[in-house]
């Protein structure tokens, strides 16, 4: 890792350094937290868990090779140098943020309540078409996923495509701090954490703290038919780049009454379902070079709406970055859909929509928009969306409104929450079949039973209610 030599180390996190003073200007060739990645010339990093302490690993990763260790406390005969911190998790990061300023390449910054993962990926694999991309490696988004992804960039690397989320404030501006993106794209201001963050504006705010950490030339990439987002038109002195399907400013229903949303940048036409597998639409997008419109059509493989808004983004990321027309569509038809997350699966004859990995109120209405176009007969297996404070049950409400009326045969729903969504459904349509259960055994065996060839099953719900489970019944 460039300049991240030991001496260089201690002094950015404030650490002292104990070691000789050969090792002092040699470089680190990685940093890892868990011991077993070690390789030779790491840095270890010991972190103090519930039930684990880091710093038990020292003497093994001195004997795997590893340059030097991180540590709070000090050591009796170690068998190599170490940097005395006073919180290594705090050391971490300052590490990551100054490793990342050093670098000679590109971030690009994705947050945003939902679909941060998605997008993410779609904007990776359009990069990759021009550029030797890093990304974030499955959701490793948080306040040790960051510095952690932030370590694997190396000098081949020209973009690194880094997740951030958050569920406080202040949060975002720690994430921030390390990414110093030059690109900050931001989904949607949509429902979850509201527990800690209160209300949309309150997402609002802790989501755009990372304008203030945006490089001097960076700029915003947003979604400009998202009613919150579409105020922040000029940011840090730059217009934001908008995103979204149809370029004119929509007039929206909002909470706060009649408002007229972002005229679009970037935008989607012609969007249409291809049965599941996909989406086609029509990409517009100003050239940098003339100003006039391009127009290209493409097919993303990946089912629903939302998805067309992540291939949105990763046009209006790869716009500034200088790809041209056929790189981006072909990165948006190469992009891989990943488990959990409309990710379709071919078992007996079934269809399951495996979107169990998480769930909240927008996505959640997604997938059953996606459900709805299914051929066959069409069942939903909903449970809980967690973390949606006072109004929980409204919100799963709502859901069941937005469900009757979509030609769904059958809706199968376990969790204490996800009731209020049968009774939206009972008292809104009459012609879905509706079976609620307390357990999730019970429905899995009525499930099992009930479900043929020919059927479309979506399998959805937060992450704490274990849908993987149906999902691996299903497929047995
Ligand atoms: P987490 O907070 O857990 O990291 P995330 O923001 O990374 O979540 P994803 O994992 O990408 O989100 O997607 C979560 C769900 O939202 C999936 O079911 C996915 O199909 C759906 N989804 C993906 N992109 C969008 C979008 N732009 N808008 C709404 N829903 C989306
Ligand atoms: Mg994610």
């Amino acid at each position: 890792m460039k300049n991240m030599t030991l001496e260089h180390i201690a002094a950015v996190c404030g650490g002292t350094y104990i070691g000789n003073e050969a090792d002092k200007t040699r470089e680190i060739q990685g940093a890892v937290i868990d011991s077993r990645l070690v390789e030779k010339d790491y840095l270890f990093i010991p972190v103090r868990g519930e039930k684990v302490d880091g710093h038990s690993f020292i003497p093994s990763v001195f004997e795997k090779g590893a340059l030097a260790v991180l540590s709070e406390e000090k050591l009796e005969n170690p068998a190599g140098p170490y940097i005395l911190v006073e919180n290594t998790l705090d050391a971490m990061k300052k590490i990551a943020a100054d490793y990342r300023r050093g670098l000679d390449i590109k971030v690009v910054g994705i947050t945003g309540s939902v679909g941060k993962t998605s997008t993410k990926e779609m904007i990776a694999s359009v990069l990759a078409q021009k550029y030797n991309v890093l990304k974030t490696e499955g959701n490793l988004n948080n306040e040790i996923g960051l510095p952690l992804t932030i370590f694997k960039i190396r000098e081949e690397h020209q973009v690194a495509v880094l997740e951030m989320g958050i569920s406080e404030f202040g949060e975002m501006d720690r994430l921030s701090t390390m990414a110093n993106p030059d690109i900050c794209v931001i989904t949607n201001i949509g429902l979850c954490h509201l527990e800690n963050l209160i209300t949309r504006d309150g997402i609002l705010k802790a989501k755009t703290e990372s304008f203030a950490h945006l490089t001097p030339d960076g700029i915003a990439v947003l979604n400009g038919d998202d009613d919150k987002l579409c105020d922040k038109k000029v940011v840090n002195g730059k217009p934001a780049v908008f995103y979204g399907i149809e370029k004119a400013a929509k007039v929206a229903e909002t909470e706060e009454g009649t408002k007229t949303l972002a005229e679009k940048t970037v935008y989607a036409t012609n969007v249409e379902a291809v049965d599941l597998t996909g989406t086609k639409a029509a990409i517009h997008y100003p050239s940098k070079e003339t100003g006039g419109e391009v127009t290209m059509e493409v097919t993303i493989p990946i089912a629903g709406e939302h998805n067309v808004y992540n291939a949105l983004a990763a046009v209006s990321v790869a716009r500034e970055l200088g790809l041209t027309c056929d790189e981006m569509k072909r990165g948006i038809e190469s992009v891989q859909t990943i488990g959990g997350r409309s990710n379709l699966i071919h078992k007996n004859g079934i269809t399951i929509i495996d979107d169990c990995y998480n769930a909240n109120p927008v996505s959640m209405k997604a997938s059953i928009d996606v459900l709805s176009n299914a051929p066959g007969r069409k069942i939903a297996v909903l449970g809980d969306m967690g973390e949606l404070g006072a109004e929980e049950k409204q919100l799963h409400y709502m859901v069941g409104e937005h469900f009757a009326g979509k030609g769904i045969d059958a809706l199968y729903c376990v969790g204490t929450l996800s009731q209020e969504i049968t009774k939206a459904v009972r008292a809104n349509s009459s012609a879905t079949e509706v079976h609620h259960y307390e357990d999730k055994a019970d429905l899995i065996k009525d499930l099992v039973k009930e479900v043929k060839s020919g059927d479309t099953v979506l399998v959805k719900a937060s992450h704490f209610m274990g849908f993987p489970e149906i999902v691996k019944e299903l497929t047995k």
